[in-house]
């Protein structure tokens, strides 16, 4: 049994879903399920046009028809023939949504975000199945809500993993025996069958669960780079693929923000020893990077770099010694303020910490702080994480830097920063 997972990159046009047919019809007969989602940057839309309605903007049809195109221009080029039954139940699952949009915005809204997003991963899995089934592939298009099991938490559903594995051995192994599955990343429901979803880049997530419960043999991840890469070509000239990774260093890897692999999807496949595939559906023979239990290769050196950083220095007000109570005090309110810890760096008399600069949530922190505490903060930096750094890692990203925060680890030191003003 394997599981693929295609994402919205891979699927963003006609061609797009050409190529992952030819991937597909390349493939030994093995049992297969395809994990797929919402094309190109439907998500965005989807999400515009739930802002649209809830926050009463007016071009919330307008929106929803450029949605619609776009879906119904892939569905045409890809199946001239309009008497297919692709373009019905396309048409039918978009009707669901105009009378949602009918009614006054009154539900909770991360209930009617649910409702609404989710369908871009439920129309680019019925045009693909759709497609696949004309060039001659035995598939059956599968509703991952009957599957993915999850709690009530809209927008960032909680998987029912017990429910979730009884369901999937039950009623979808005996499916795949027969044709290869093509379903939604993305998506769950709750019990009483609303559809959930799982937190933006949801997909590989989903394609993890789906491989543990089926206890595949292989989860392969289709991307549009040729591998994980060493650092993102958007910061680094000189990028390398890493050819293989331990699950520990990809979870290092993604926990320190590379946006390769959603951080969720390794844990599930290494509880199961289920290998992960990073491949290019550009260059699907290439060799990619193959994430598994070995830990006995040599280690490459990952860059990974976030700006628009704050550091905060918080400083009890009397210059006294910083103790456990304070750091107890000082965490529960980054808890509060839902503030991300980046890196953080305790003295004798101060702690810092560095975190992802939202400028509301910054002030509010701030404000809760500074009723028992000094705080100095600065904004504007950078904060580069490098895994397996030596000297000369660590020169090659200062260059023209000053350093503001450093830490070490023994694999892993990040170090905070800002350019060197001249
Ligand atoms: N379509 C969803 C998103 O863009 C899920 C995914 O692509 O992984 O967030
Ligand atoms: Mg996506």
């Amino acid at each position: 049994m394997q599981v693929f997972k295609f994402g919205g990159a891979s699927v963003k046009d006609a061609d797009g879903v050409r190529n992952l047919t030819s991937i597909l019809l390349n493939q030994p007969g093995a049992e297969l399920l395809i994990v797929i989602s919402a094309m190109g940057k439907i998500t965005d839309k989807l999400e515009e046009l739930c802002k649209t309605y809830q926050y009463g903007g007016e071009n919330t049809q307008q929106i929803f028809e450029e949605i619609k195109q776009f879906h119904f221009h892939i569905l045409n080029d890809l199946l001239p023939d309009h008497s297919n039954p692709v373009y019905d139940d396309v048409a039918n699952t978009f009707v669901e949504i105009d009378w949602l949009l009918e009614d006054a915005p009154d539900d909770a809204p991360d209930y009617v975000y649910d409702q609404i997003v989710s369908i871009g991963e439920l129309v680019s899995t019925k045009i693909v199945s759709a497609y696949l089934s004309e060039m001659g592939c035995n598939v059956k298009w599968i509703d991952a809500r009957n599957f993915i099991h999850t709690d009530n938490t809209y927008k960032e559903g909680k998987v029912n993993w017990e429910k979730t594995e009884q369901e999937i051995q039950k009623h979808l192994v005996p499916v795949l025996e027969k044709s290869i599955g093509v379903t939604q990343g993305f998506i769950g429901s709750t019990s009483e069958n609303f559809t959930t979803t799982l937190g933006r880049d949801g997909s590989d997530y989903s394609a993890a669960i789906f491989a543990a419960c089926l206890q595949a043999d292989a989860l392969t991840i289709w991307k549009d780079v040729p591998g994980v890469l060493n650092a993102d070509p958007k910061w680094f000239d000189e990028t390398q693929r890493i050819p293989q990774l331990s699950y520990h260093d990809a979870i290092e890897l993604a926990y320190y923000g590379a946006t390769i692999i959603h951080p969720k999807t390794i844990k599930p496949i290494q509880n199961k020893n289920i290998p992960l595939y990073v491949r290019s559906f550009l260059q699907p023979d290439a060799p990619g990077t193959d994430i598994t239990g070995l830990n006995n290769h040599l280690p490459v050196p990952s860059f990974i770099f976030k700006v628009n950083q704050a550091l905060i220095s918080i400083f009890p007000k009397d210059f006294s010694f910083i103790i456990e109570e304070n750091l107890s005090d000082i965490f529960s309110l980054f808890h509060k303020h839902k503030v991300k810890i980046n890196t953080m760096l305790n003295s004798a008399i101060s702690f810092s910490v560095s975190f992802d600069h939202d400028p509301a949530k910054l002030e509010a922190l701030i404000a809760d702080l500074s009723v028992h505490y000094k705080v100095k903060y600065n904004t504007g930096l950078e904060l580069v994480t490098i895994r397996y750094y030596n000297q000369q890692t660590i020169d090659r990203v200062t260059v023209n830097k000053n350093i503001i925060l450093e830490v070490k680890s023994r694999h892993t030191c990040q170090i905070v920063m800002r350019d060197k003003v001249v």
